[in-house]
């Protein structure tokens, strides 16, 4: 079994080992394009289509032309029956600028496994810093320029952040607004419960707007659950009944330990880890 499946988007199933970008393309140059993270399981992506509205929303906030969303479907499931339905899989979609001067986007997608570390975060939980993002929540409604609500190929920030985190022996990050507000986590939502609330900071703050979110709003009102948006501090997490990191590829990530303290998880076990799987099913 092939332990990567690289296919572009005109369907065609290509070496993984071998180049495919021209090196003037701008999503190498600049980090100049845009992408989305499936997670693949049972032989099936979930939530296919929140990652294609969030891909054209990301692909118009950096005026590129807009994703043929039938294309990409196409080209998924060609890269679902390569891999088959045995493993998990995170299988990539990347969309960038194209070639200098050609203004043809270059669009392909990688399936590879899911990480060790992801496994172990979904079992163990993690243990998190607040660190700062540098700008303030309101950043993203002045400066569109800034492309905050995008999911763009510029992660280099996010990545040092996590190596920040792992030098100083945390496992995550949360990231806050120059005001100290809950912004997001390099590559995750901040989600807490209060009592039988979910609460996340609202997207308008200059955050992703998260498909694994989404699809837990979409399904919380039916499990007398409540689920709102609502400007966080770090100190409502450390009072929180439960805090997580939701995201595609890990799901739900309890956070048992914020900047050093131990969190109180009074939230039942597992119930939202349960929930946040049947979502992503549901959101297929
Ligand atoms: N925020 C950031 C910065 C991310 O990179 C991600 C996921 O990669 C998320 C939030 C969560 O989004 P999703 O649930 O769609 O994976």
């Amino acid at each position: 079994m092939a332990d990567r499946v690289l296919v572009t988007l005109d369907g065609e199933v290509r070496d993984a080992d071998a180049p495919l970008l021209h090196a003037d393309d701008f999503g190498v140059l600049r980090g100049d394009g845009v992408f989305e993270t499936l997670l693949v399981r049972k032989g099936r992506a979930c939530a296919v289509e929140l990652h294609l509205a969030r891909l054209a929303a990301s692909a118009e906030a950096a005026d590129l032309l807009e994703p043929d969303r039938d294309a990409w479907r196409r080209a998924i499931g060609v890269a679902l029956k390569e891999w088959g339905d045995e493993r998990e899989g995170v299988l990539r979609l990347v969309y960038t600028r194209g070639r200098e001067g050609a203004d043809v986007p270059t669009a392909f997608l990688l399936m590879t496994p899911v990480a060790e570390r992801v496994e172990k975060a979904r079992r163990d939980g993690v243990s998190v810093v607040t660190l700062e993002r540098g700008f303030s929540a309101d950043l993203a409604q002045r400066a569109p320029w800034q492309l905050l609500g995008a999911k763009t190929l510029s992660y280099a920030t996010n990545m040092a952040a996590l190596r920040h985190a792992e030098s100083v022996g945390a496992d995550d990050v949360v990231f806050t607004s120059s005001e100290g507000y809950v912004l997001e986590g390099p590559r995750s939502t901040v989600l807490v419960a209060r009592g039988r609330s979910l609460v996340t900071p609202p997207p308008e703050q200059g955050i992703l707007p998260g498909t694994t979110q989404q699809a837990l709003f979409d399904l919380a009102g039916e499990r007398d659950l409540v689920a709102r948006y609502e400007p966080l501090r770090p100190a409502d997490l450390v009072v929180a009944d439960g805090v997580w990191l939701i995201s595609s590829v890990a799901l739900a990530v309890r956070v048992h330990t914020l900047d050093g303290h131990a969190l109180t998880p009074r939230f039942p076990v597992g119930e939202l880890e349960k929930l946040v799987d049947e979502a992503v099913d549901a959101a297929r």
